[in-house]
């Protein structure tokens, strides 16, 4: 018996997210007195996952899943949890992670509690803590299944460093044509700006900015400091900055490790997508401006004195 964790990486590369869930899985696997298990595909940089306490690592090397396809992925997930007799599978909560989950829980029978942002409360009956009304309040919810399928949200459980020797084997699993019975097209990024769901920082402007001749500021604030741009809904509904920056509840969620927010309200709407963020910074002219309330940072000023002077400060590091 073991707990089995999903590594999703992009080009050959773990994202951090994964990481998290392997810190996750660890954390199940003491509280039930077994091991982690790791399952890759198409990666390589597997020395990187002893850091977070996973023992084992199950490679899978196969040129049909040079490309995600969510079926053909899940099955080997889910052929490895049976082989590793997993209880608890782990993965985390990408849009590729969110996608896979619920497949591998019809696979293996399986209870799946998405957004999980602890570890189990309980094991009998096994109880988990999960974000819920876009991370405004916490559900516990119940898994009766004999496996269970966990999405850990980001940024919630965090890494947990946790030295171990892992040792690696090749998976070979038994793809069928099902398998692939869905094309996937993929489509290459346009730029090599990094995106606002991978990104650790994203540096977010509002209609405080006044048009769109005025985002070179931000452009340059995020460039230094290698982050994601984004931007409230009204922004991109005026056209003034692409609809793939709207964030918000009828955008794009945020679970960055930092959001600088700046010229932006903070509406109820803005705020339900960029809740998951560990910390937020906030810009605004405005002292009652609502987003003070929900900041861990805040200054008071006019964002076209200060995010020149920010980025001006920040090139010195
Ligand atoms: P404003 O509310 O106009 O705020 C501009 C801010 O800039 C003000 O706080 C002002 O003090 C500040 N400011 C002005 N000048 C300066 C300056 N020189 N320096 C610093 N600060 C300055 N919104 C979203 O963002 N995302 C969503 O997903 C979303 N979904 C919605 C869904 C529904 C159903 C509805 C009804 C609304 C939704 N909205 C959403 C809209 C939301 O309610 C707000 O209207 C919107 O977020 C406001 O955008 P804003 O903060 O950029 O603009």
């Amino acid at each position: 018996m073991s707990v089995l964790v999903y590594i999703e990486s992009e080009n050959g590369k773990f994202k951090k997210a994964s990481y998290e869930s392997a810190s996750y899985a660890k954390g199940v696997a003491d509280q039930l007195g077994t091991s982690v298990t790791a399952i890759t595909i198409n990666a390589d940089d597997h020395e990187s996952l002893s850091k977070y306490g996973v023992n084992k690592v199950l490679q899978v090397k196969n040129d049909q899943l040079s490309k995600f396809n969510a079926d053909a992925y899940a099955d080997v997930i889910s052929q490895a949890a049976k082989s590793e007799d997993a209880k608890v599978v782990v993965l985390g909560q990408t849009a590729n992670d969110k996608y896979v989950a619920p497949i591998i829980a019809v696979n293996l029978e399986a209870g799946y509690a998405s957004n999980v942002v602890a570890l189990p409360e309980s094991f009998s009956p096994f109880t988990v803590k999960r974000n819920a009304f876009t991370n405004k309040a916490f559900n516990f919810t119940s898994i009766n299944s004999e496996i269970k399928v966990l999405g850990i949200a980001k940024n919630a459980y965090g890494l947990k460093e946790n030295e171990t020797t892992a040792t690696i084997e090749e998976f070979s699993p038994s793809l069928e044509a099902s398998d692939f019975s869905v094309h996937v097209a993929s489509v290459d990024k346009a730029t090599d700006k990094v995106t606002i769901a991978d990104a650790e920082i994203v540096v977010s402007a509002g209609r405080g900015l006044k048009g769109p001749e005025n985002w070179d500021m931000i452009e340059n604030l995020a460039t230094t400091l290698g982050a994601a741009t984004a931007c409230s809904k009204p922004v991109s509904d005026m056209g003034w900055r692409p609809h793939g920056e709207h964030v918000g509840q009828t955008g794009k969620p945020v679970a960055a490790n930092l959001y600088i927010a700046i010229g932006i309200s903070g509406a109820i709407q803005h705020l339900a997508g960029i809740n998951a963020s560990k910390y937020k910074v906030v810009i605004n002219n405005d002292p009652e401006a609502p987003f003070f309330k929900a900041a861990d940072y805040g200054i008071v000023g006019d964002a076209f004195e200060i995010v020149p002077q920010l980025n001006e400060k920040l090139k010195e590091f």
